[in-house]
């Protein structure tokens, strides 16, 4: 039944028997019928209006006022509304989905089948150079690289490429995936950091290498020559064992300061619990009292070390790293001269350093001698007994503290080095 008809039917039967009366009293039929018609005529005109005007906003409701009018202008209206609720949900959705794909640190490019760019992200426009007019041109021609070309026409190795962006010397590594028929994404990851890694595991592992290969050339050449010599006497015997010692000494260092690296790198940091209230000043005492030995009465070590102050942390990393700054000290202060240990309470937190007055580091290897088997003067720090790796275990014993390594220094005058650590490393109890 559709709604209001009746009623229209009776105003029709009204019309029409409000026409034939007046015909019928009047006889001028024309006049009656056309008047019968506009009367009949008259709220649909005004309804067509009605719709006309809300057909320019359908998202505001009809404001048809005949039923008869009503039910087609509302279904129509209230479809409107459901479709635009959907769009709604489905552009939220959409800025969702393109949100998480901007904040990929990959570059993505859609490009169909013919080569033109259909969409991208924003990390494919720092990384292939891409800007937002590009949509809709050649992707091969665009970014201009060969090997990119040989990847979209399908002719790389398993459909991978490494470049370097034309732009910036990023390391690319381009990968192609086909999504169907008509298109294929290509995914770029910046893989600059990796090579960097993967060529200082190398160098790393050349290094050691070469560190190990010295003594033990030594060792061997020894060897080889006790077995050609078989007039060696008991005394001489005993001389060659001794020298042998060295190398071999040598050989237990590098390997022992390897094994503590390795650990300081691979093992979590010391929960908060976990660690030892440490006693520095008994601790540097020790560590000054060995250094004195080291250094056979050449140099004037000081230390000046605040016997209150306890520090929260790990007590063998600890020693290890200032025992190493105060070696370094002696060792590159081949001339003797004073040498200052101090541990002391400042305002941005406990704070040790040592002073020495020996050959200084020149400005430009400062920002380089932590790195490992790094060193100034390769050959003095080998016959120094130094094996490189002294001051990389400083700085992660201190980042696994957080805390901060400091160097001054300056070229045959000698070095301050210090490291300051957190207010609340401080062990209160
Ligand atoms: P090494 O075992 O060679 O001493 P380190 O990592 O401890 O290795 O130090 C790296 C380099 O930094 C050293 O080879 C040396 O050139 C320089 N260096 C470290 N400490 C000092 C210092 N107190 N005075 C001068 N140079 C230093």
């Amino acid at each position: 039944v559709i709604p209001g008809l009746k009623g229209e039917l009776i105003r029709t039967g009204v019309v029409t028997g409000a026409v034939l009366v007046a015909g019928a009293a009047t006889h001028f039929w024309g006049t009656a019928v056309i008047v019968g018609l506009i009367f009949w005529m008259m709220p649909h005109a005004r309804e067509f209006v009605r719709m006309r005007q809300w057909s320019r906003h359908p998202m505001r409701r009809p404001d048809n006022t005949v039923e008869l009018w009503q039910e087609p202008t509302v279904r129509v209206f209230r479809s409107l509304r459901l479709l635009r609720s959907r769009i709604r949900r489905l552009t939220t959705r959409l800025r969702y989905v393109r949100s998480a794909t901007e904040a990929l640190p990959d570059g993505a490019v859609l490009i169909k089948r013919n080569g033109e760019i259909d969409m991208f992200n924003l990390a494919a426009q720092t990384l292939l150079g891409l800007s937002a007019r590009d949509v809709g041109q050649n992707f091969v021609s665009l970014v201009r690289n060969p090997e990119i070309a040989s990847l979209v026409n399908g002719q790389a190795a398993e459909g991978l490429v490494e470049i370097t962006a034309t732009h910036s010397d990023l390391q690319l590594e381009v990968r192609r995936i086909d999504i169907d028929e008509t298109r294929m994404l290509i995914l770029a990851r910046d893989v600059s950091q990796l090579n960097r890694l993967l060529s200082m595991r190398q160098d790393f592992v050349a290094n050691v290498s070469h560190e190990l290969r010295t003594p033990l050339t030594v060792i061997l050449g020894y060897l080889e020559s006790l077995d050609h010599d078989e007039s060696l006497d008991q005394e001489q015997l005993r001389a060659l064992i001794t020298r042998l010692g060295s190398p071999a000494k040598r050989m237990k260092v590098l390997v022992d300061d390897l094994l503590l690296l390795t650990r300081l790198e691979s093992s979590p940091k010391p929960s908060q619990t976990d660690v030892d209230i440490v006693a520095v000043a008994p601790m540097l005492e020790s560590i000054v009292a060995e250094a004195r030995q080291m250094s056979d009465g050449q140099h004037r070590i000081t230390l000046e070390a605040d016997p209150s102050l306890r520090l929260r942390g790990s007590e063998f990393e600890l020693h290890s790293a200032f025992s190493n700054l105060v070696g370094n000290a002696i060792r590159y202060s081949p001339d003797g001269g004073d040498i200052l240990v101090r541990w002391f309470a400042t305002q941005a937190g406990p704070r040790f350093e040592v002073e020495d007055h020996g050959m200084g580091i020149p400005a430009q290897h400062l920002t380089r001698i932590t790195e490992r088997f790094y060193r100034v003067d390769l050959s003095g720090s080998r016959a120094r007994g130094g094996t490189g790796l002294g001051l990389a275990i400083v700085k992660h014993v201190l980042k696994r503290h957080d805390a901060t390594l400091g160097v001054q220094s300056e070229l045959n005058r000698g070095s301050l080095f210090y490291c300051v650590f957190p207010q609340n490393s401080v062990a209160t109890t």
